[in-house]
């Protein structure tokens, strides 16, 4: 049995955010010293970067990796991964010129298609591709020697591993160079790249992140993403006439597209076999019985991570309970995450408790909520159904998806597309 802890409820703002963070977190992140991300965390925050978001050019300009300024891409991602903005919510708020708002709406789906993904099949996203690149380069392990093979490579790759790791984001483009400079043409293992991502982006999700790699490899085109010196030249304008290396650039050309490993699809890509649990459909009071809609009422609404915005469904169904959110200790022990990514949530938890009363904890969820009926909103991750299967009693809430999950197929982002209704 683990240790239950009552945390204290820090201060709202930033300086407050990271020494509670060094406090009582330390021991389960992965740098220091604890600091956050320019990216401010809380409902505010999310609530002015969608207002301030203007979509036009959004099209032509999201992949801009630099100057900073001619960025189109919105920022919006830790806001949209941690539920301070539900996809619905953005598809709906958005608005501009018809081919900028198109394409923003088809990245929502991305995103909408890596959590019905991950949802169907879950940990076995790991395991599910098409094909695998040969992986016969330096097993990296650790996130230092991750982090140095990154960086003891070219300008252009190492501004972008600096970024992540200084500010917890960087745009899709350098996202895309990144993972294919380590696995497409580097060959090395893609789950170490994908961890250091998940490690290091406020956004870092295991769902949109692994789709991220597993897509530079190819496995759902049969074609892998190539990152060579035109792409740099496009989207960076002056880096490749800075860099020392210019006369002789290592990325010239094209990585070669290496043969991959087939591997054996599981027959849920093709269609799912229990759509309800996927969905959360049956996501309705559970009792001890099992009796749905019959179940004691719930004492405390209980988030998490997944879901920490003022539309949470559980938390504006109950205005008047106390919120309980649970630092999972042995899972943040097993990540150790960036310090960043946890002052953004605590920075999320402290402005809540202005207005609510929230209690915090560090502990396993089961254990802190054992003797306490908890109302809660379904999260597509499997982590979340172990521990409300764990649970006696729970008024679960629907997840707000932006399109319902479909039981047809999911092998690719246009073969699931077909089946859904936006
Ligand atoms: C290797 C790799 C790893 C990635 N890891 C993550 C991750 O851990 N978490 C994450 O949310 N996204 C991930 N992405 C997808 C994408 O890069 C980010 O969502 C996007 O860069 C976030 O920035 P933004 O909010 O400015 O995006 P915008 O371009 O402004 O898009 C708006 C929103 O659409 C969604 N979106 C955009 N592009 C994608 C995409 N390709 N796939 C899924 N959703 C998308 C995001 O929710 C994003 O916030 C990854 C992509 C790659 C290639």
């Amino acid at each position: 049995m683990e240790t239950l802890t009552l945390l204290p409820i820090p201060e709202a703002g930033r300086p407050a955010a990271e020494a509670f963070v060094a406090d009582h977190l330390r021991h389960l992140i992965c740098d220091e010293p604890v600091s956050g991300s320019p990216i401010r965390g809380g409902q505010r925050a999310a609530d002015a970067a969608l207002a301030a978001f203007d979509v036009s050019g959004y099209a032509s300009d999201r992949n801009q990796v630099h100057p900073i300024d001619d960025r189109g891409a919105s920022r919006l991602s830790p806001y949209i991964r941690h539920g301070l903005l539900m996809l619905p919510q953005v598809w709906d708020q958005v608005d501009g010129p018809q081919r900028d708002v198109a394409k923003f709406r088809d990245e929502l789906l991305w995103q909408e298609y890596a959590r019905h993904l991950y949802a169907r099949l879950g940990r076995r996203t790991g395991t599910a591709l098409r094909s695998q690149p040969p992986e016969h380069g330096p097993a990296a392990g650790s996130p230092t020697s991750v982090d140095q093979a990154w960086r003891s490579t070219l300008p252009c790759v190492s501004a972008n591993v600096d970024e992540l790791v200084e500010s917890g984001w960087l745009v899709n483009q350098a996202r895309m160079w990144l993972s294919s400079h380590w696995t497409v043409r580097h060959q090395r293992p893609w789950s170490d790249g994908e961890d250091f991502f998940f490690r290091h982006l406020l956004d870092g999700s295991r769902a949109a992140n692994r789709l991220g790699w597993q897509w530079t490899t190819g496995a759902g085109s049969h074609k892998s993403y190539g990152f060579s010196r035109w792409q740099v030249e496009r989207r960076a304008p002056g880096w490749c006439q800075a860099c020392e290396l210019s006369s002789r650039c290592p990325i010239e050309s094209k990585p070669a597209d290496h043969p991959r490993r087939q591997v054996a699809k599981p027959s849920a890509l093709a269609s799912d076999p229990d759509l309800a649990r996927t969905s959360g459909a049956y996501a309705t009071t559970r009792s001890p019985d099992g009796d749905a809609g019959s179940g004691p009422a719930a004492e405390v609404v209980w988030l998490t991570a997944e879901s920490l915005g003022d539309h949470d469904p559980a938390l504006s169904a109950h205005p008047d309970l106390p919120v309980i959110f649970i630092f999972d200790e042995p899972l943040l022990d097993r990540l150790q995450l960036s310090g960043k990514r946890l002052v953004f949530l605590v920075e999320t938890l402290a402005e809540l408790a202005e207005v609510r009363n929230v209690e915090l904890h560090l502990g396993r969820p089961p254990e802190v909520l054992a003797d306490r009926t908890p109302s809660v909103t379904f999260a597509p991750v499997p982590g979340f159904r172990r521990h409300l299967a764990a649970l006696p009693t729970a008024v679960v809430h629907p997840w707000p998806w932006l399109v319902p999950p479909h039981a047809g197929s999911i092998q690719s982002f246009s073969a699931w597309r077909r089946g859904v209704s936006r």
